[in-house]
């Protein structure tokens, strides 16, 4: 299995438009970040999690030539709004199969409306093949994804379970039981946004204390801002088995 990190970033991404902050005007490509998602190959089959804003151009970046999946954590903007560009693929492949919660999808419903249409569909627009996921484990292909159940303040978030990796974003609170299936883990992902606490995202010191608690041979933050600092300082300071992912980083189990 090889994860690439598609985009590190948090909702506004880094650099920030406008922002003379130090580190949205540092030259290091590590921190520079787009807005999060990461492509997992398993078996040759492409699976991405989530498409947002930035999805073109990671698409473009990676040289990704096909989509087996789309699995979405949840609605917000920055995990979702990519879905037109899928339409190369959808030219190439078809329907693109997409696997998220009802509650996500009647929103991809209202924003893309014209991509559910049934009827007069109009040519050149993109397909997709709807999946309906609950927090029960799922088949895709021969494979097994687990979904993982967190909370992004007050709304439900999927992560999920490929054999031995697991991306976890947008979290700021998970319940023991959903904790319970992270064990084993040889990569974990979370979310990790900046050193001030936030309402609705782990903060650098929960999320060290979340790593510890799950016990992963590896970890990788990921949903950064600018305020967290630069990348350079920040990775010097963290435990070794702990890392701070970056744009393109591509790792493989
Ligand atoms: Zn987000």
């Amino acid at each position: 299995m090889k994860v690439t990190f598609l985009g590190t970033g948090t909702s506004q991404g880094v650099p920030i438009i406008g922002s003379t902050h130090p580190v949205c005007l540092s030259e290091n490509p590590k921190d520079k970040r787009l807005r999060v998602s990461v492509l997992v190959e398993w078996n040759s089959h492409n699976i991405l999690i989530d498409c947002g804003p930035d999805f073109r151009l990671q698409m473009l970046a990676n040289k990704v030539s096909h989509i087996d999946a789309i699995l979405y954590t949840h609605e917000h903007n920055d995990h979702t709004i990519g879905l037109d560009d899928i339409r190369p693929y959808f030219f190439r492949q078809g329907d693109i199969p997409i696997y998220a919660h009802k509650r996500v999808l009647d929103s991809l419903k209202k924003r893309f409306d014209y991509i559910f249409e049934s009827e007069n569909k109009y040519p050149g627009s993109p397909g997709v093949k709807v999946n309906e996921i609950q927090n029960e484990t799922f088949k895709f292909k021969d494979f097994d994804i687990i979904p993982v159940n967190v909370m992004h303040n007050r709304l439900q978030v999927f992560g999920f379970r490929l054999k031995d990796f697991v991306y976890l974003t947008d979290v700021k609170t998970i319940e023991k039981e959903e904790v319970e299936k992270l064990r084993g883990v040889k990569v974990l992902v979370i979310n990790a946004l900046r050193r001030e606490p936030h309402h609705s995202h782990f903060n650098l010191e929960e999320a060290l204390e979340f790593i510890r608690e799950v016990n992963p041979e590896r970890a990788y933050l990921t949903h950064i801002s600018h305020q967290l600092g630069f990348h350079e300082e920040v990775q010097a300071e963290l435990p070794e088995n702990v890392f701070l992912a970056y744009d393109n980083l591509k790792i493989e189990l």
